[in-house]
């Protein structure tokens, strides 16, 4: 088995779900989304039947999850940081579709999880060949695609500067995000539990 090659580092922040409408700017969001190649490519991100406003009004409760991700320096750096950084989301969006799976009874169906960017499950989206979603229970909205500032919301209430890959330079990390709604925020207190760091 190939050692890890990165570190992980985990912030959270519970905020009544209303707090995040403050980042709400779908006009601007979706003016990004459609300069995507990608756009309409996918499930999980737009166009939607539906406002993300509409999406967040049922809950109370957000837990925004940020894992800033860095090469391990006691690794031989062997692939770009990119392919890093998308192991680490689908590893962070296992993580929060297992939390789901092992809620009580009844309860998984008041919570719901936004993972920023495409979803990964298919390596090719069936929206593109006009089909349903091959699985829907895994399919996760894209927590862009509801038209939320994702950046500026982790920056300001997580305090966690971002930066982005230039040509010719490799940021120092990249931070996949990731948001459970909740009616309760007990749940989200217990995915959050203590800081920690994985290696
Ligand atoms: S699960 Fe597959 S078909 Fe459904 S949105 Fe994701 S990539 Fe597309």
């Amino acid at each position: 088995m190939i050692p890890r090659d990165y570190l992980t580092s985990r912030s959270t922040r519970l905020v009544p779900a209303e707090t995040l409408l403050a980042w709400y700017e779908p006009l601007r969001v979706e003016g990004y989304c459609r300069a995507c190649p990608f756009y309409g490519s996918f499930w999980s991100c737009p166009p939607h039947p539906f406002s993300g406003e509409a999406f967040l009004r049922p809950f109370s409760w957000a837990l925004v999850v940020a894992e800033r991700i860095t090469r391990d320096p006691r690794t031989h750096p062997r692939r770009p940081l990119e392919e890093i950084f998308q192991e680490s989301r689908r590893e962070l969006g296992q993580e929060l579709l297992r939390f789901l799976s092992v809620q009580p009874p009844g309860e998984e169906r008041s919570l719901e999880v936004l993972i920023a960017g495409n979803c990964y499950h298919c390596s090719r989206c069936s929206r593109d060949e006009g089909k349903p979603c091959r699985f829907p229970r895994k399919m996760k909205y894209s927590l862009e695609s509801l038209g939320f500032l994702v950046s500026d919301m982790v920056q300001e209430l997580l305090d966690l500067p971002l930066e982005w890959p230039s040509p010719g330079q490799e940021p120092a990390a990249l931070v996949a995000v990731a948001l459970i709604l909740s009616h309760e925020a007990a749940p989200l207190e217990r995915f959050a539990g203590p800081p920690k760091k994985k290696h």
